[in-house]
């Protein structure tokens, strides 16, 4: 447990280089120091990482803290989850992230289960309580979502599909999250909901992902990044500020813990945990 007593989680991706590679292990290890409950590996649909998602779950684990894969479902049969379940299984894994995921441009959708709360009936179908599941939330709902109510809806299912627990899309609005929990909550759902947060470092980055996964920049914050130009001294010193306030907001609301996508750094987590109280 870290030093504010709740669940802390760090996200890493699997590196690319052999200059990634090489970092990681430091990485990990300083983020080890801030008594993380789990680590985390992205894993990417339709390719390239997988393999490099449970060497670096392996490599991670050394640290003596517990990692736990993404696993997605688009693009792939029944038969290739099953086997790559009984892979994790043979290595003493005991926690996944279970996604839909997204295929890149031009892979079309195929695979044999459609959406995460498929994958999660699939796994304590085949598994029973052999994994415990986190799946995704989105408190400004999925971007490809018809709307509002049906991402809750979506969302209500894989839960009651067996999810244990819940890892939020980042997001810069508090407020967001608490209307999302009040909504999930009414709507019969009891698991922990942690907020993901994203710490700012690079507002080109940002603002590119944002657009992508719908998670919104609210224009004070869009604005500064925007003045700020290449002084990236500038740019962590005010995200670390704003992120730290989200963070101590959420907490002060009683979110139950908080998960970090590092992007495979340690200082603006580690900052930004240091901030909070
Ligand atoms: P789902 O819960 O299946 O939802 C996807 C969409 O389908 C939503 O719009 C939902 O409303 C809709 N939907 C769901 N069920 C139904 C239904 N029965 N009928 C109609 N519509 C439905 N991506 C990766 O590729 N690799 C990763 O490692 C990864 N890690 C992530 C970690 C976290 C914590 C989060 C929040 C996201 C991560 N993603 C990752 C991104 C994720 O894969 C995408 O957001 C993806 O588009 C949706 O995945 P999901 O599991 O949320 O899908």
């Amino acid at each position: 447990m870290s030093h504010l007593s709740i669940p802390i989680s760090f996200e890493f991706f699997p590196p690319k280089t052999q200059a990634g590679q090489d970092k990681l292990l430091g990485v990990r290890d300083q983020l080890a120091k801030a008594q993380p409950d789990f680590f985390s590996v992205t894993y990417g649909a339709g390719g390239s990482t997988q393999d490099g998602t449970l060497q670096t779950v392996l490599a991670l684990r050394e640290s003596g803290v517990d990692a736990a894969p993404h696993m997605s479902c688009i693009g792939a049969s029944r038969e290739e989850l099953r086997s790559l379940l009984n892979t994790y299984k043979e290595n003493n894994i005991k926690r996944l992230v279970a996604l839909r995921g997204d295929l890149p441009s031009g892979m079309g959708m195929g695979g044999e289960l459609r959406f995460a709360n498929e994958l999660v009936s699939f796994i304590r179908e085949e598994f029973g309580q052999d994994f415990i599941i986190e799946v995704a939330a989105y408190p400004e709902a999925h971007p490809q979502a018809p709307s509002f109510e049906a991402d809750l809806e979506n969302f209500v299912r894989k839960c009651q599909a067996g999810a244990d627990s819940a890892i939020t899309q980042y997001f810069f609005n508090a407020d967001a999250y608490f209307y999302f929990m009040d909504r999930v909550r009414a709507l019969g759902v009891d698991i922990p909901v942690i907020p993901g947060i994203m710490p700012i470092t690079n507002y080109t980055k940002l603002a590119r992902f944002s657009d992508a996964c719908g998670a919104e920049i609210p224009r004070y914050i869009r604005k500064q990044l925007e003045a700020y130009g290449d002084d990236s001294e500038s740019i962590q010193q005010f995200g670390e500020e704003v992120i730290s306030r989200l963070c101590q907001q959420l907490l002060d609301g009683g979110a139950p813990g908080i998960h970090f996508y590092t992007l495979n750094q340690a200082a603006p987590s580690l900052n930004i945990l240091n901030n909070l109280r």
